[in-house]
């Protein structure tokens, strides 16, 4: 039996769900919390676009705009090209950079992605000012095949067994950004970061379903952090904040939106850590509540929830690029972060 504990108001705000009752309590009417897979619902994985589809998606949009330029800036392990997105090159303009998908597990950030592209891809006077003002780039997928489960090993073990979190070779990509020694990671760096700069990253990924705010009982829709290695110049982190307040805000104003801050370590392995050091980039990790596959059955999520999910991503990246468009971001206030509970496991 789960007793839910109070919180103060300091330390949840008006995030607060109100439910008082026992159980999990979800965060408001709106939850993107959904059911879990619990063996006993269907996952339909099949929704999701594969790389034939993602392809399709990326082409379209690219034949539609003359904003948007698409390149392919290297090959996976089974060959498969990696695309990049990109959306103006003003040198006098911030550059921001989202990359999903460095687990192939982990689906719903690359759906956001591609509704993002088709969302800048509209003529829109909003989407106008803000690619008048912000260079765009958007690397969806970086674990093609690990996202197709076209891999070298066995996935007999999985709920689902369409998706993997590893590469090909089964090396865990977001734990290569030192070594870079395969070459979806190696391609990011040497012809996406290295030659485009971007002075902002979201690298938006997927955790397990039973993330709770703090010691609470409720279950959060995602989690934040910035780069917690001690060798980021003050400044960095400083921006990597104020990218987190813009998403924390803009998320937290959704009725499903309930973020935590993310426990994670200082290893340069990690993007988040090692991308801030070595190039500056201001970076933030966005983890989203669940995913569609894993060895483990509490970590998959049932297809319900998806669109609330792809959402919140949605919501994250646009409201990072009007931030960045009218300079507010340079505004955003960090003090939250040092009153943002921590994930947790409920009790
Ligand atoms: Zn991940």
């Amino acid at each position: 039996m789960m007793k839910k504990k109070v919180l103060s108001v300091a330390l949840a705000g008006t995030l607060l769900a109100t439910g008082a009752a026992t159980g999990t309590v979800l965060a408001g009417d709106n939850s993107a919390n959904g059911p879990n897979y619990e063996g006993n619902e269907t996952i339909k994985n099949e929704r999701l676009h594969n790389y034939e589809e993602m392809v399709k998606v990326l082409e379209k949009a690219d034949s539609q705009s003359e904003a948007m330029e698409l390149e392919t800036y290297g090959e996976s392990v089974k060959g498969r090209d990696l695309y990049l997105a990109k959306f103006g090159s003003n040198e006098d303009n911030p550059t921001v950079l989202f990359l999903t998908q460095q687990h192939g597990n982990e689906t719903l950030t690359t759906e956001g992605a591609l509704k993002l592209i088709q969302n800048l891809t509209s003529n829109g006077k909003k989407t106008q000012e803000i690619l008048d003002n912000v260079n765009v780039l958007i690397a969806p997928r970086l674990n093609v095949d690990g996202a197709e489960g076209d891999v070298n090993f066995s996935l007999d073990d999985y709920v689902s067994g369409t998706h993997t979190r590893y590469n090909a070779n089964e090396v865990d990509l977001n734990r290569d950004h030192i070594d870079r020694e395969q070459p979806e990671t190696k391609a990011f760096h040497e012809n996406v970061l290295q030659k485009y700069s971007p002075d902002y990253m979201i690298d938006l990924h997927h955790q397990g379903t039973q993330t709770t705010l703090g010691d609470s009982d409720e279950l959060v829709s995602g989690s934040i952090l910035y780069p917690t290695t001690e060798n980021v110049d003050d400044e960095v982190l400083q921006r990597s904040k104020q990218l987190g307040s813009v998403v924390y805000d803009a998320v937290s104003d959704k009725g499903y939106g309930l973020l935590s801050k993310y426990p994670g370590g200082s290893a340069e392995t990690i993007s988040r850590n090692g991308l801030a050091v070595e190039y500056d980039v201001a970076t933030l990790l966005f983890e989203m509540r669940g995913m569609a596959d894993h060895e483990y059955d509490d970590y998959v999520l049932g297809q319900k929830s998806n669109g609330k999910l792809i959402q919140q991503a949605v919501t994250a990246m646009e409201a990072t690029l009007e931030a960045l468009a009218d300079g507010s971001i340079n505004e955003a206030d960090t003090s939250f972060w040092d009153d943002l509970p921590e994930s947790g496991y409920g009790e």
